[in-house]
């Protein structure tokens, strides 16, 4: 029987993108090879390659001047080579929780860090863009904290230029590209299996650090070679690019954004409403990707037995990180409306035996 999977990451992804994975996998595009034993340079999937960072720049909007690579090394890598391309002195974080702080730990080997944040990241900080030194060389943000359940909805402007690890919600909404100078994350939330990671860069921010930079972590590498230059995640890409597909076909990022926002209200009117339940979160800052709640304190005792109420009723994934704990479910783009409602049918039946 299939589950309701409100796994974090890797996480769900839509069934005709793992169809045509799987299919791929037999024979790839009428090749007779599998998907996993073709050329990376073969005219097949090259197709794909170019197919993927086309949807990317027509889904989201993405202004010339830009270019989209597939990388190795996930999210995580991303964090120094960000610093290790951009980082002449200085640079400024807005820490929200515990992928910034990875971040910030990364920045720090190639400058100063001036941070923003707020110590229990159960809020975005305001105002805090005001404060920021105008002598930066970039500002990081990171838009969606999938440990802690917060959101920035908001396009930052800055004279220099934003990098946002936008991991956990890349797709889930229509975003200005033109005030961003790089948008990177792993794939393994919302678009793909994991293995390949998105970077959108616009080209004219580099160049400005004297430092020699390892051909692999240098962005120039692999604007120059069309993510090309070693061996990129095949499989990965493939996947990448049907999900791409099915969200075009399903009416592109406005579309998503709004069975986001059905989805995730469900949800938090439910947490809102229920005896046993409290969010965990401001909210105005509530992610629409990644959605934490507890029980409330009189009820500590219970969180176990949901836990086991839910996975009777055929969900996986619910589990709270380990480093916040409680539950949380994950609401991406390819979760259908129908597991948020058995989510919400779990908890007023559990409220109804329990409360
Ligand atoms: C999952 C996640 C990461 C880590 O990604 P890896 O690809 O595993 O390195 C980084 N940032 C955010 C916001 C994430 O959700």
């Amino acid at each position: 029987m299939k589950k309701h999977n409100f796994y974090a990451g890797p996480s769900i992804l839509p069934d005709q993108a793992l169809e045509a994975t799987a299919e791929a996998l037999k024979d790839f595009d009428g090749t007779g090879v599998s998907l996993a034993s073709i050329s990376h340079r073969s005219k097949q999937f090259d197709a794909v390659i170019k197919e993927a960072q086309d949807l990317i720049k027509e889904l989201l909007g993405v202004p010339e001047g830009y270019h989209v690579l597939f990388l190795g090394g996930g999210a995580s890598t991303q964090f120094a080579m960000v610093p290790f391309n951009l980082m002449n002195k200085k640079a400024a974080y807005l820490n929200t929780g515990a992928w910034s702080k990875k971040a910030v730990k990364e920045a720090k080997l190639f400058g100063e860090v001036v941070e923003f944040k707020n110590e229990d990241f159960n809020a975005i900080p305001k105002g805090w863009e005001k404060e920021v030194p105008s002598d930066v060389d970039y500002v990081h943000i990171t838009t969606n904290n999938t440990i802690y359940g917060t959101e920035i909805f908001e396009d930052f402007d800055f004279d220099v230029p934003v990098i946002a690890d936008m991991s956990s919600d890349i797709m889930s909404r229509p975003v200005d590209v033109s005030k961003y100078g790089i948008i990177y994350g792993g794939a393994q939330k919302n678009l793909a299996p994991s293995g390949v990671t998105f970077v959108i860069i616009r080209e004219d921010i580099l160049g400005k650090v004297e430092r020699e930079i390892p051909t692999m972590l240098n962005y120039k590498t692999h604007i120059e070679k069309e993510s090309l230059f070693n061996t990129p995640p095949v499989i990965p890409i493939f996947t990448l690019m049907q999900t791409l597909r099915w969200v075009k076909e399903n009416g592109g990022v406005e579309a998503m954004q709004k069975r986001a926002d059905e989805k995730a209200g469900m949800l938090y009117d439910e947490i809102d409403r229920n005896k046993l339940f409290k969010g965990t979160v401001a909210k105005e800052d509530r992610s629409k990707m990644n959605i934490c709640f507890v029980m409330n304190e009189e009820y500590q005792e219970l969180e176990k037995a949901f836990m086991e109420y839910a996975t009777e009723r055929n969900m996986v994934g619910i589990k709270g990180h380990r480093s916040v704990g409680g539950f949380r479910a994950s609401n991406y783009n390819a979760l259908p409306k129908e597991s948020i409602e058995a989510l919400v049918k779990a908890m007023q039946d559990f409220e109804k035996e329990n409360a």
